[in-house]
């Protein structure tokens, strides 16, 4: 009866997890013999548990993360071009909260993506948030707004996260209006939050990208004003997995054993 009665309590004020938890929490702390102190402090980290697992569920939700990629899912020894002490430093999440970015250069399959995924998902863990577009989605969706006069209102989905990845730059040429609009984005995030970038093309080609050389410049100053660039040179791990399964595409032989052209050389 009085057990129902706290039961009701909590619940009226919004402590779901502390009324399921009472009866078992009354139960081992008759059995024990417990304080009054750690009873109470049990019920209540019982809240706190489920309410932080809640909170992180929801944040992974929200970051619209394609897939869940871990830093002890990344084989360092195959991508000898990166730095795996720069990339736990990285991990500590301490560049998102000095709100600096973090730019991943590097032909396709190396593991840029994987990499901007894993730190994303860390930062989701050490409770930030994080929010995962591609630059060709980002564009359309921003073009879109602008159509339909919502610009403001979507202009706060990338303005707000901790952390906001934008995968796949150099696909597809900008045309001048998303040019633009991607510079305002760039503006808004700089010194405010921090950004995770991976492109195919180096930013000497950002002039071409953009279709416009000042345009790009200016985007450029801004993004490496406080950036951490993280270059990767290497063969594509798709390639080594389909070289262990056998696949029917073999790849070309590194430079320096290419027969023909070693014997173009003179
Ligand atoms: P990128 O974004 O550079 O094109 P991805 O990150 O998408 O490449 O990598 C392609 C695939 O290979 C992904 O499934 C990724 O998880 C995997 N991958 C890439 N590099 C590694 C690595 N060094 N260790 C483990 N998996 C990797
Ligand atoms: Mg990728």
């Amino acid at each position: 009866m009085e057990t129902e009665h706290v039961v009701d309590l909590l619940e009226m004020l919004g402590l779901p997890s502390s009324a399921s938890a009472l009866e078992p929490c009354l139960n081992e702390a008759a059995r024990q013999d417990s304080t009054y102190l750690s009873f109470l402090t049990q019920l209540l980290e019982a809240e706190r548990h489920v309410r932080q697992r809640r909170s992180l569920e929801t944040r992974l939700k929200l970051s619209r993360l394609p897939q869940q990629k871990r830093l002890e899912g990344f084989d360092f020894k195959y991508q000898s071009s990166i730095d795996e002490r720069q990339i736990r430093e990285l991990a500590s999440l301490a560049f998102a909260a000095r709100k600096e970015n973090l730019i991943f250069l590097g032909p396709p399959g190396v593991g840029k993506s994987h990499l901007g995924i894993a730190l994303c998902m860390e930062a989701i863990q050490k409770g930030m948030t994080a929010y995962f577009t591609s630059m060709d989605r980002l564009l359309a969706d921003l073009s879109k707004a602008e159509r339909e006069g919502q610009l403001e209102r979507r202009w706060k989905v990338y303005r707000r996260p901790d952390i906001l990845m934008i995968d796949e730059i150099g696909y597809s040429r900008l045309k001048q209006d998303t040019g633009n609009l991607f510079f305002q984005l760039v503006c808004m995030r700089y010194e405010q939050g921090s950004m995770i970038l991976t492109s195919t093309k180096g930013f000497g080609d950002w002039g071409d990208l953009m279709g416009d050389t000042a345009l790009a410049t200016a985007i450029l100053d801004r993004l490496l004003n406080h950036a951490h660039v993280v270059n990767i040179r290497g063969d594509s791990y798709r390639m080594k997995e389909r070289k262990k399964t056998g696949g029917l595409f073999t790849p070309a032989p590194p430079l320096e054993q290419n027969p023909i052209l070693i014997s173009g050389q003179n």
